[in-house]
């Protein structure tokens, strides 16, 4: 069977090093082949994202250029319609149809994991490894706490014997980076430095995005 590939969905607005250093954190515990970072157009459970979906997939490209386990996957952003995962590991699948699919979810994205559109059917195409991050500990709603128990394997090595159907659990060493954060320091006008990649910072800095407008005189 092939190496596992992983997928990093989000809003990446603005990708940061939370993001950067947990996929390739799981790359090498996982042992996958590659992870793709999906940003996505329009997330249907959160406001809009401030970046446009072109500068986020262009931050995500810049930050990744040096490194080959990650890559950008931009399907999201050239669909129309809301961005329901389900259709993009269908998608996937469709492309890889012997290659372990494995979806990574922070914590707090799982906790509402009961509200995604078909969210079962997310497990018709991929597994699940619930990243747990130290900034939530956010209860898992009863279905999905139940959902989790009935797939839960305790060996990462399961995941690369099928290629989908199954949960995984990781603490990867905690970062407590978060685009949030990121957003309201720059809304301030202070440092965001080295919590996400100096040329992802000029990036955003040169358009001026997340910058509070000052108030009309
Ligand atoms: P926001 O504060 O805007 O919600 P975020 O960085 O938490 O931003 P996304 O960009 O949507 O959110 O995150 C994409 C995925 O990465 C989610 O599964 C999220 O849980 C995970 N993630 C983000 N930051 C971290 C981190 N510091 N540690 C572990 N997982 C993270």
């Amino acid at each position: 069977m092939p190496a596992p590939i992983g997928i990093l969905g989000g809003t990446f607005d603005p990708v940061h090093n939370g993001h950067l250093r947990l996929a390739v954190e799981l790359a090498e515990a996982l042992e996958l082949a590659e992870v793709r970072l999906v940003p996505s157009a329009r997330p249907p459970h959160r406001g809009a994202p401030i970046a446009s979906p072109g500068q986020r997939a262009k931050w995500i490209r810049v930050a990744i250029t040096d490194e080959p386990r990650l890559r950008l996957d931009d399907r999201e952003l050239l669909r129309r319609g809301p961005s329901y995962t389900v259709d993009t590991l269908a998608s996937l699948r469709r492309e890889l149809p012997d290659t372990p699919l494995c979806l990574l979810m922070g914590r707090d994205v799982m906790a509402a994991l009961d509200k995604w559109h078909e969210w079962r059917g997310l497990f018709e195409h991929a597994h699940i490894v619930l990243v747990e991050r130290p900034d939530t500990d956010t209860e898992l709603p009863a279905a999905v706490a139940d959902e989790v128990e009935r797939r839960r394997v305790g060996d990462a090595a399961d995941l690369r014997g099928a290629t989908h159907g199954l949960v995984h659990v990781c603490t990867p060493p905690p970062l407590t980076i978060s685009g949030t954060r990121i957003r309201e320091l720059l809304a301030a006008g202070r440092s965001a430095r080295y919590l996400l990649p100096d040329v992802v910072l000029e990036e955003i800095q040169d358009a001026g995005v997340y910058r509070r407008e000052p108030a009309p005189a």
